[in-house]
């Protein structure tokens, strides 16, 4: 190391060990910021993505966004192309999808995320998304994560269902190493033997992924339970866990949901997560003070 500091020019050396270097606490110790509109990941404060799973409709899309963005939603999410695990599931509406979400941005004024499934849609994505989603199905596409880290877009990275958090965060470092920064991590549930949840939410991976990197990590309890009661709950944790945000599925008919209907919360539902979240961070908030991340 001193023999790198004798060097003419080389002003700092910065041992890094870990195999994810860019993305690693070893690398950067302050916390990456990601702002999106009104929505800062990575300061301490909390915001909130929420919208149904897919787009279905302009009437929808309207409707949900007005009532999330009542309730303090930072951001509205929905997908308009759905990575579905059969092929005869609803796949999503497509383009027509993401001119419904740029009309609710003009509307209602939320920013937009949505999910991108391969390199080939990818340039109409980013044209509709203020941040775009990659999806646990997609984790280690690795060409696709290359793509993302060539675009000026935030990119919420969702945690492969069976990843470790080095898996994870090599898949992150994919994305920075090609330039593109504004990376948040999201734990979304691992595969697990359990039969009572649709994934279980792992929550002990946020405190070790603030350990080990120094990106905003958000936390979306609709995937990881699959079941709308134990999204309410798990809500209430990701906030008292000290996670840089959540996302949650919320739908003005969730009986009538084309997809993940049984996780979406009703409106006046979140309406009361939003309430309870918010006052569980604000006692979060105040005893972390002293934590450097
Ligand atoms: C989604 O957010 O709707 C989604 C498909 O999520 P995941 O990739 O976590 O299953
Ligand atoms: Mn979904």
């Amino acid at each position: 190391m001193t023999h790198f500091l004798g060097i003419s020019g080389v002003k700092e050396v910065i041992p890094v060990t870990k195999t994810y270097k860019l993305v690693g606490r070893e690398f950067q110790q302050e916390n990456t910021i990601v702002k999106i509109g009104d929505a800062v990941f990575g300061n301490g404060s909390f915001p909130v993505i929420a919208g149904p799973c897919a787009v279905e409709s302009e009437k929808q899309v309207l409707s949900i966004a007005k009532s999330v963005k009542a309730a303090g939603a930072k951001i509205f999410r929905g997908g308009a192309f759905k990575p579905r695990t059969s092929p005869y599931s609803f796949q999503g509406i497509g383009k027509k999808g993401l001119i419904f979400l740029a009309k609710v941005r003009e509307e209602i004024g939320l920013p937009i995320a949505t999910e991108v499934m391969d390199v080939e849609t990818f340039d109409l994505v980013e044209e509709y998304a203020d941040v775009i989603q990659i999806g646990t199905r997609n984790m280690q596409n690795f060409s696709l994560l290359r793509r993302a880290g060539n675009s000026a877009r935030p990119v919420i990275l969702k945690r492969g269902m069976s990843a470790t958090l080095a898996e994870w965060l090599m898949a992150a470092e994919y994305i920075v190493e090609q330039g593109n920064i504004n990376v948040i991590l999201c734990e979304r549930g691992v595969r697990t033997f359990v039969r009572h949840s649709r994934n279980t939410l792992d929550l002990s991976v946020v405190p070790a992924v603030k350990k080990e990197s120094h990106l905003p990590v958000i936390v979306d309890p609709s995937h990881a339970a699959g079941i709308r009661d134990q999204v309410i709950s798990l809500a209430h944790a990701s906030a008292a866990l000290g996670a840089d945000g959540v996302m949650i599925e919320v739908h003005n008919h969730p009986e009538k949901a084309l997809s993940d209907g049984p996780q979406s919360l009703y409106p006046d539902q979140f309406f009361t997560v939003m309430e309870k979240m918010k006052a569980i961070h604000a006692i979060i908030r105040k005893k972390n003070e002293d934590i450097p991340y």
